[in-house]
Order: C-alpha cells, then sequence, then structure tokens
C-alpha cells in the first residue's frame, strides 16, 4: 500500500530525510518510533504530499503521491489533482486539531459533505456510525471544549475515517493525552487495525507496537536505522542506536 524509495528531503541545508525506503503492505501496522527531530513527521508529510519531496520516489496504492513521473522526472501534481489524491489519506495528528465551533458530529461530517460533496443524510448516517465505533455514540452534539483530550482524539479518528481512506496516518496521536486517556485511543487504533485497515503510526507506547504492529521502524538522523518485527526489535535491537534509544523510552 505504501512503498518509498530513496525519499530523501531537505529544509534548507538540513537534510531531514536520507533515502528512506520502506513498504507497508494492505492490512499492515507499521509503527515508527526515533528521536526528536529524526525526521518522523516529515516522512508521514511527505507520504500524504503536505510536504514536496526532493529524490526518490513515494507511491500509495501504486501511485506515484503528489507526482507524475515523465521519462525519468517528476512533475508536481496540479494542487486540485494533488487534494484529490490526499483524501484517501487519513491523518491524526498529536493535537485533535477539531473544529471548536462545530459539534463531534459536524466535525465528523465537515469533509464528506464540503469536500466530496456527499448528501448530508447520507453523512450523518456514516458519522453516527463512526461515533459509536469510538465509543462517542452518546457525544454526537457535544462541542470539542466539552470533551476529553482523548474523546476529542477519537472524534479525530472518526473524522479521518469518515473520508473512507485506505491509509490512516498517525503523528503521536497519544502524546499529549494524560497517561489515563491514552488507553481508550489506543483501543480504537487496535480496533481499526483488527478490521483490516493500513497505518503508520509514530508512536512512543512500545505496548502497542508490540501488540498491534507488524513492523517497528527506528529513524535517527532521517535514515532507517533499524526494521523488523516489533517484538525482535523491541528484545534484541541490533544497532546501538536503537539500543541506546530504547534504554530511554523503555
Ligand atoms: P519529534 O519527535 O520531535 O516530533 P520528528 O522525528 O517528527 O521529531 P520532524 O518534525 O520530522 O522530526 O523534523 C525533522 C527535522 O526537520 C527537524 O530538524 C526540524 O527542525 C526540521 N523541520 C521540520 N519541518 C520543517 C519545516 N517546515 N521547515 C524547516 N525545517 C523543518
Ligand atoms: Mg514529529
Amino acid at each position: 500500500m505504501v512503498e518509498a524509495r530513496g525519499v530523501s528531503k531537505s529544509f534548507g541545508t538540513n537534510q531531514v530525510l536520507r533515502s528512506i525506503t520502506l513498504d507497508v503492505k494492505r492490512g499492515e501496522v507499521m509503527c515508527m518510533i526515533g528521536p526528536s527531530g529524526s525526521g518522523k513527521s516529515t516522512f508521514l508529510r511527505c507520504i500524504n504530499h503536505l510536504e514536496n519531496i526532493d529524490a526518490g520516489r513515494l507511491r500509495v496504492d501504486g501511485r506515484l503521491v503528489g507526482y507524475e513521473e515523465r521519462g525519468d522526472k517528476l512533475y508536481e501534481l496540479k494542487p486540485k489533482v494533488a487534494a484529490r489524491q490526499r483524501r484517501d489519506i487519513g491523518m491524526v495528528f498529536q493535537r485533535f486539531n477539531l473544529f471548536p465551533h462545530m459539534t463531534a458530529l459536524e466535525n465528523v461530517i465537515e469533509a464528506p459533505v464540503q469536500v466530496k460533496g456527499e448528501r448530508k443524510g447520507v453523512a450523518v448516517e456514516r458519522a453516527r456510525a463512526l461515533l459509536e465505533r469510538v465509543g462517542l455514540s452518546g457525544k454526537a452534539d457535544a462541542y470539542p471544549a466539552h470533551l476529553s483530550g482523548g474523546q476529542q482524539q477519537r472524534v479525530a479518528i472518526a473524522r479521518a475515517l469518515a473520508m473512507e481512506p485506505k491509509l490512516m496516518l498517525f503523528d503521536e496521536p497519544t502524546s499529549a493525552l494524560d497517561p489515563e486517556l491514552v488507553g481508550e485511543v489506543l483501543d480504537v487504533m487496535k480496533q481499526l487495525a483488527a478490521s483490516g485497515m493500513t497505518m503508520i503510526v509514530v508512536t512512543h507506547e512500545m505496548g502497542f507496537a508490540r501488540e498491534v504492529a507488524d513492523s517497528l521502524v527506528f529513524m535517527d538522523g532521517g535514515v532507517v536505522v533499524e526494521e523488523g518485527d516489533p517484538r525482535e526489535v523491541l528484545a534484541n535491537p541490533q544497532h546501538e542506536r536503537t539500543k541506546a534509544f530504547l534504554g530511554k523510552v523503555l
């Protein structure tokens, strides 16, 4: 579902991604860990073309993301075409980014109605089902300010799912939450994984990685230092940098 081949990205003279090559197969969950500044968020942002890339190829579901290839050159897609591609990719951030002036239900129907032009009745029906799926059927009419962080993050997940994405990207979805609220969000993500969703999750929740992920990637300094079965990587890291990092977070 996701194929990264030699993806590189710089901001000015700061090379943030150095030839990243990774694969996530359909229905698989990949977790990414690594120190602050190692390029995890940037990599996710490249996958849905919120950032352009300087070199390499990035494909989602077999299609080049954000570019078309002519000869051996890449040409950036028009913003409208890129935006259409991006609809297939759901993203959930550390900060929930809900629209504060809209209820939970309104947040969830916003993109399907405004972006996809879906009929409101259809969107509302799906939104109610999604809110139920994330355990919030009683909160459809609540505004974000009246929801806990964990509830807001679950609304954010429902909102991303409302676009019926092929792929979900999570960027530290639980790291802004109070510890007692982390579990409810991880449970929703586990359920989603079990339903067959393809997911890339940047997280330092090692229990989640061990239990749910098919692969675990350790990034440092813009390179993939180590990748493998999460249990193996966590129990028996091969590289000094991985060992040092895990020593700090485990
Ligand atoms: P964290 O764990 O702190 O979230 P990260 O692994 O997600 O870190 P990134 O946010 O991808 O790291 O940042 C990687 C590097 O790219 C950092 O040096 C950061 O300062 C730089 N960077 C990220 N976004 C931009 C930007 N829009 N403009 C300039 N530099 C940026
Ligand atoms: Mg980040």
